[in-house]
């Protein structure tokens, strides 16, 4: 972190502290925004969670999940609270288009920001920085933050639950991104006393019908895979969001179910909203989906998962995402 001792000595006297995090909120922006924010509260600071759009329901169990600040449904009172702050912390995104309008707010003012993230090539809006694109989480560096400003001690079950929480989701429940480093911090926060097996099951049993449905219909009638290019790609429609009437992250996950098809080291999620179409993009080792999503989705992320949009359709995304593969053919071969 730069100039972690001018940031210390601000939060030396109580503030006026908004922590955002990016659109479409995982268990990860979640989980940094609330831990950071128990931890700022029990030093007497004032503080606001806030995000772009809602998050989704299997995070609502959360403590003060209740109480997250929508800027897609409160724009003025979100506002007023990002223009009032002192400190504005940005946690799980390294760039303010990640947050739309809300980004907009943000750049309008001149309080001190703190980019606590783990993103590939952050922009440079913020008066202290912690970018690690080794760290499994953001999660994993709110801790670390926690650490360097020696308050470890004061880390209590409220707080690890919400780290353990962002953890487990990024790293898909210890698949990837782990280091020895993060395991030491896990078993912190396991003797902190966070009850693994009780947010597993809160975390990854909490499917609706509904979704298992979706996910079956995916399987069933919207799968394509390309073994020539070891690419599995799930795509939905516009009318199958009406038909199914999908809900914002009921289709988280999905995507991963490509991987698990022997060979296949890239996976697709392209999907149809009303004006925009969206992918999720996964891969397995060396191979970077990041550089497509970069390249050709204006999108980001990280190396094996990232994200991005296009305006052609979804027939025309599709076919663009094909289109594209024979130039990385080499690279997937050598997979
Ligand atoms: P997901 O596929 O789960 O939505 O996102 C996977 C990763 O890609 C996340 O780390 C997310 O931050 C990033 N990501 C998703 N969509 C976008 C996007 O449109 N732009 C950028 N820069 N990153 C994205
Ligand atoms: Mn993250």
């Amino acid at each position: 972190m730069q100039n972690l001792l001018g940031l210390q000595k601000l939060l030396s006297i109580p503030k006026d502290i908004v922590i955002t995090s990016h659109r479409n909120p995982d268990g990860d922006a979640i989980g940094s925004s609330l831990a950071l924010s128990h931890y700022l509260r029990a030093h007497g600071h004032t503080t606001y969670v806030m995000t772009p759009s809602e998050y989704p329901d299997f995070l609502e169990w959360m403590p003060g999940a209740g109480e997250i600040l929508v800027h897609d449904i409160e724009p003025e009172d979100c506002d007023e609270k990002i223009k009032r702050a002192d400190i504005i912390f940005c946690l799980d995104y390294n760039a303010l288009d990640r947050i739309d309008k809300m980004g907009e707010t943000i750049a309008s003012t001149d309080c001190t920001r703190v980019m606590i993230d783990h993103h590939l090539y952050p922009d440079e809006f913020c008066d202290h920085m912690m970018s690690d694109i080794t760290a499994s989480s953001t999660c994993e560096m709110v801790f670390d933050f926690i650490e360097m400003c020696q308050d470890k001690p004061m880390i209590d079950k409220t707080m690890a639950e919400a780290m353990y929480t962002g953890i487990l989701t990024d790293t898909g429940s210890f698949k990837y991104a782990t280091t020895p480093k993060l395991f030491r911090i896990v078993a912190q926060l396991k003797e902190i006393g966070v009850d693994d097996d009780k947010l597993q099951d809160l975390i990854f049993n909490a499917l609706s019908e509904k979704s298992l449905r979706i996910l079956g219909h995916c399987l069933a009638n919207r799968m394509e895979i390309l073994p020539e290019f070891k690419t599995g790609i799930i795509w939905l429609t516009k009318e199958d969001y009406e038909d199914f009437d999908i809900k914002r992250g009921e289709t988280e996950g999905i995507v991963n179910y490509l991987l698990k098809i022997k060979g296949i080291k890239v996976a697709a999620f392209i999907h149809e909203q009303p004006k925009i179409t969206k992918m999720s993009l996964r891969s397995k080792g060396d191979f970077s989906v990041q550089e497509i999503a970069t390249k050709y989705f204006k999108g980001g992320g990280h190396k094996n998962a990232s994200g991005g949009a296009s305006f052609i359709g979804l027939g025309g995304t599709i076919r663009k995402f094909k289109n594209l593969l024979p130039e990385y053919k080499e690279q997937l071969d050598a997979l």
